[in-house]
């Protein structure tokens, strides 16, 4: 699967056919957008159930307003955080070329410009939206480098293009801006503050059971590790996996990861997929996390542990 060729993705996303590519979130697996074929098979692959929508990759603003439709606070959001990790959920133009499998319906759709140089240059050259969800089979653990994708999808997925080891680690932020109140959908790899910084308010929240959507990305369990978590552990037990986190370390003769050592919460928010997965690979029953401090990316770092660590469907 792994190639280096652009041509070639480009030349396979224009047939149909699916492609991981990396980004600066997580790895995705990308396909044209406006091809329902194709945008079957990404569900297909991923067992992912139809009602959870897609979000549309874009190279630019002004693609993204061939579809959708940004008012006044969407372009002040897409001015400061585009290219990035923050997705805008927005009206969808009644002339839009976007298959309804990608958007499960809704008359909204996600959005985003990545910040990764292979995503632009793939994006630029197919010159078509391209939904790309997270490379993983749906409810576990999001991949952050081509590695894990081939471990995912070995032989269901032919080609994916390697752009190293995903830079921010976790997905992206998600809100509703279909009105002039910003609302947060899902945390994650652009923080609350920064959002709030940049509109001058608050974020609206979204009452619990009032999501416009069901999705599983907002449901109780996802990004499951194949162990069982225990989150908050101080004294983790001998058989357990030890999650750690900053430099204060409880003394542990099992397997070990160490999210920061520096208690960086950027670089643990990087690592943490990652480090769910080697300790999954150990064998370990149940991986014990430290508590995590639940400031900036602390908050989306909790929110992934929660859900990780909830009863499994
Ligand atoms: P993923 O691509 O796996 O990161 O998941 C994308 C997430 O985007 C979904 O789980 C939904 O929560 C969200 N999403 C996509 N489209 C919409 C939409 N039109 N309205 C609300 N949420 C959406
Ligand atoms: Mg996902």
């Amino acid at each position: 699967m792994p190639t280096n060729d652009i041509d070639a993705a480009v030349s396979a996303l224009l047939a149909g056919r699916l492609v991981a590519i990396p980004t600066e979130t997580v790895y995705g697996l990308a396909a044209d957008a406006t091809n329902t074929a194709a945008v079957a098979s990404i569900f297909a692959a991923k067992h992912r159930p139809r009602f959870n929508p897609l979000i549309c990759h874009v190279a630019s603003a002004a693609d993204a307003a061939s579809f959708a439709i940004l008012n006044d606070t969407a372009k002040q959001l897409t001015d400061a955080f585009w290219p990035g990790a923050l997705t805008l959920v927005l009206p969808l133009r009644t002339d839009a070329n976007i298959s309804d499998l990608v958007t499960a319906g809704l008359d909204t759709v996600a959005v985003r410009v990545p910040a990764h140089p292979v995503a632009l240059q793939v994006l630029q050259a197919v010159g078509r939206p391209l939904a790309a969800p997270s490379a993983n089979r749906s409810g576990r653990v999001s991949p952050t480098t081509l590695e894990h994708v081939q471990f995912e999808f070995t032989p269901d997925v032919a080609m994916g293009l390697d752009g190293g080891p995903s830079q921010l680690g976790l997905e992206s932020t998600i809100v509703d801006a279909t009105q002039d109140r910003v609302r947060m959908l899902r945390l994650g790899s652009v923080t609350r503050e920064a959002i709030e910084e940049s509109l001058g308010e608050p974020l609206a929240l979204v009452e619990p059971g009032k999501q416009p959507i069901q999705a599983p990305g907002q449901l109780q369990s996802h990004y499951a590790p194949s162990a069982q978590l225990r989150l908050n552990v101080r004294h983790p037990k001998p058989h357990e996996a030890l999650l750690a986190f900053g430099c204060e370390v409880p003394a542990h003769a099992g397997p070990m990861a160490n999210l920061s050592e520096a208690g960086d919460v950027t670089e643990a928010a990087r690592n943490l997929f990652s480090a769910l997965r080697t300790l999954d690979t150990t064998g370990a029953s149940t991986i014990a996390v430290m508590p995590i401090p639940e400031k900036g990316l602390g908050e989306a770092i909790n929110d992934r542990l929660r859900r990780a660590a909830a009863p499994r469907p």
